[in-house]
């Protein structure tokens, strides 16, 4: 039954050829399972709610419906209309993938899009809202600044919203301008809300900014990938750095991020690990948005193999060759393992990702072992599912 139902084609989903086109050019052969499963009733126009992993292809599964809604819009109209849809963003890096993404899937329609985030020129960006962008891609705190202070700026003729990262928009520092948001643009436009975890904030978001939304679920909740490998190493507090080299050094991966709790150890490790010889990076909140961008661009253009990142970056970074995630410490929230871990195997493509626990982190790593619903024996070296040994 199942196979009857498979999905084989963009065009199958009911895309136009435009857009069948434009995957192909960006090298998109098939949907991804969120996008088979979420793309058809976007374009019934229906509201969504997509519980996907990072790297499902969420950004597709949204991006595509609106694309179709703007050219559908434009052949009758003969215009395309400006602040056509809003997609609200928890950090400033996911932003800029998601405008990367529509730009790149909008080429052959001339699609402007413009990014709003903090740390920013806010100059720069009304100059950016002064060409009349048909998609804005925003922080929700930096937004709410335009629609306050940008003169003749307001999404009065907004048609889709899309809330990415749901559960991360709904922090404190958002929460604020998140209401402001919703409260001044049009109630008549079609939602879509993705989230990695479905938590109550994240419901009750729903239940006040969606209408009978088709509930898509890509993932089963809180899993993470099957091509992912998961390890860990129950290892001393003070041996801790030792171990890192060692499995940088041993683990055959082309690219490697490694997690940290704090910002300055994203800049000790790093300075410890270029000393070392190898070539590491640090990526971190503190750093100025200039900084945080070029690190990541030398990253993705692979002269520096190694990202030593706190969890500002673990959400939403698109960086597709990341073959190994290390936690260098363990994630007191048990969702921020899924997020990091969730940077690799994506789309499909296989990963590993090697926690090293200490004595005092036994508990918090029990606690994602719950969450992800796997029961490995912690108290045995042996019993791990590494490959290399220590
Ligand atoms: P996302 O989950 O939207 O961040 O996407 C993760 C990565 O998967 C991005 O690099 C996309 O370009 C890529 N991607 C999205 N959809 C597809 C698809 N149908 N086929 C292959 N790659 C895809």
């Amino acid at each position: 039954m199942a196979e009857e139902k498979e999905v084989k084609t963009f065009k199958e989903l009911g895309l136009r050829d435009e857009l069948v086109e434009a995957c192909e050019n960006v090298g998109w052969k098939t949907p991804s399972k969120i996008q088979a499963e979420a793309i058809p009733h976007a374009l019934e126009g229906k509201d969504l709610i997509g519980l996907a992993q990072t790297g499902s292809g969420k950004t597709g599964a949204f991006a595509l419906p609106i694309l179709q809604a703007l050219l559908e819009i434009a052949e009758n109209q003969r215009t395309v209309p400006a602040f056509f849809a809003c997609v609200l963003s928890p950090t400033r890096e996911l932003a800029i993938q998601i405008s990367e993404q529509f730009e790149a899937l909008g080429s052959g329609i001339s699609l402007r899009c413009a990014v709003l985030v903090g740390g920013v020129d806010m100059m720069q960006q009304t100059l950016a809202l002064g060409k009349r962008p048909h998609i804005v891609v925003a922080t929700p705190g930096r937004l709410m600044d335009h629609l306050t202070n940008t003169k003749g700026f307001s999404l009065g003729t907004l048609k889709y919203l899309v809330l990415d990262e749901a559960d991360r928009l709904l922090n404190d520092d958002f929460e604020k301008s998140l209401d402001e948001i919703l409260n001044v643009i049009p109630r008549m436009r079609q939602t879509y809300l993705f989230s990695a975890t479905m938590t109550k904030k994240v419901k009750k978001l729903q239940r006040a900014c969606l209408k009978n939304p088709v509930k898509i679920e890509a993932a089963s909740k809180y899993s993470t990938v099957d091509t992912l490998k998961q390890q860990y190493r129950f290892v001393p507090a003070k041996y801790k750095d030792c171990y890192l080299v060692y499995i940088l050094t041993e683990v055959s991966a082309s690219s490697t991020m490694v997690f940290t709790r704090t910002c300055d150890a994203t800049r000790l490790l790093a300075l410890m690990l270029r000393n070392l010889g190898q070539r590491a990076i640090p990526i971190s909140g503190h750093m100025s948005q200039s900084k945080r961008l070029g690190a990541l661009n030398k990253f993705k253009a692979g002269e520096c193999n190694i990202l030593i990142c706190t969890d500002v970056a673990s959400r939403g970074l698109d960086i597709p060759s990341v073959d190994m995630v290390i936690n260098y410490d363990i994630p007191t929230n048990s969702k921020d393992y899924i997020h990091r871990v969730g940077r690799t195997a994506r789309a499909g493509r296989t990963g590993v990702a090697i926690s090293l626990v200490n004595q005092y982190e036994l508990e918090w790593y029990l606690q994602i072992e719950k969450l992800i619903g796997m029961l490995y024996i912690l108290f045995s070296i042996e019993a791990t599912r590494m490959k290399v040994s220590i």
